[in-house]
């Protein structure tokens, strides 16, 4: 009898640590911690952002993955190369993950695997500060339209061009983007409202909006498809509970935003 329930008890030891010892533990095959390589965007004020005074990247995104981490206990090495850059990472297996202000959709998740959503925006119509003329998308018509390569933005301004005829210039970055807009090389471009507004505010871009906000969507943390399923995971319940202790807001709150958005 006792033979028996120390077989008993071996049985529901072992059992116990293969789901405890194997859920969320980010080990390599020696075991020991990974360390994950995770992607941003190079200059997307206000989710990451060089910070001149530190020389460090700061942000909504770096910041909430910080606190995600330290929840989950898990490490990564950040990289901040630009957004096109993180997406070719991540599809290429140079990267385990990114987060980048990244717009979660349909044609993404073909090739993603995303987060739960942590942030909603869209895209936004921008000219130059004082002109009158583009007052609309229609407006676009035989102009010259900048546009930052790979994000959503750039895919909706590529639906309205045989519609209006407008030519695209293609840009890396969000700031080279902009310059082309406020010195008059570009008519106009679109960018995230909540960035563009940033910009215009706290950098003093001499650019403004034009009309609503198109196509709210959630940001979301991305891996490959099919990779690195245990890192959506953490993330998601590590948002889970930074949105729970109030961390979540607190960041927020630090870049001008309120949680409940
Ligand atoms: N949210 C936009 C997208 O996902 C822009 C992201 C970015 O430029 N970092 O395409």
């Amino acid at each position: 009898m006792k033979k028996i329930l120390a077989l008993i008890m071996a049985v529901l030891m072992m059992t116990a640590c293969f789901a405890g010892c194997g859920e969320d533990t980010a080990t390599d095959a020696t075991g020991e911690a990974k360390t994950y390589i995770i992607y941003s965007d190079n200059s997307f004020a206000p989710f990451e952002f060089l910070d001149t005074n530190t020389n460090t990247y700061v942000g909504v995104d770096m910041e909430l993955l910080a606190a995600i981490a330290k929840d989950q206990g898990f490490k990564y090495e950040m990289h901040n190369e630009g957004f096109d850059p993180a997406m070719g990472a991540v599809q290429s297996g140079q990267a385990d993950a990114m987060i980048a202000g990244m717009t979660i959709n349909d044609k993404r998740k073909e090739t993603f695997d995303f987060s739960d959503g942590y942030f909603e925006d869209g895209s936004i119509l921008v000219v130059a500060q004082g002109n009158t003329a583009i007052t609309d998308e229609s407006k676009l018509a035989g102009k010259k339209v900048a546009a930052k390569i790979g994000t959503v933005s750039t895919t909706y301004a590529e639906s309205l061009k045989d519609k209006y005829g407008f030519e695209i210039n293609y840009f890396e970055d969000s700031p080279a983007m902009y310059q082309a807009v406020a010195s008059g090389n570009a008519d106009a471009c679109f960018e995230d409202y909540s960035v563009i507004a940033w910009a215009i505010k706290e950098s003093g871009v001499k650019l403004q909006t034009v009309g609503s906000v198109v196509n709210p969507s959630q940001y979301g943390f991305a891996v490959k498809k099919g990779q690195n399923a245990e890192l959506i995971t953490m993330f998601n319940k590590g948002l889970a509970n930074i949105k729970a202790n109030g961390e979540y807001e607190k960041i927020l709150n630090k870049y001008g935003y309120s949680a409940e958005k």
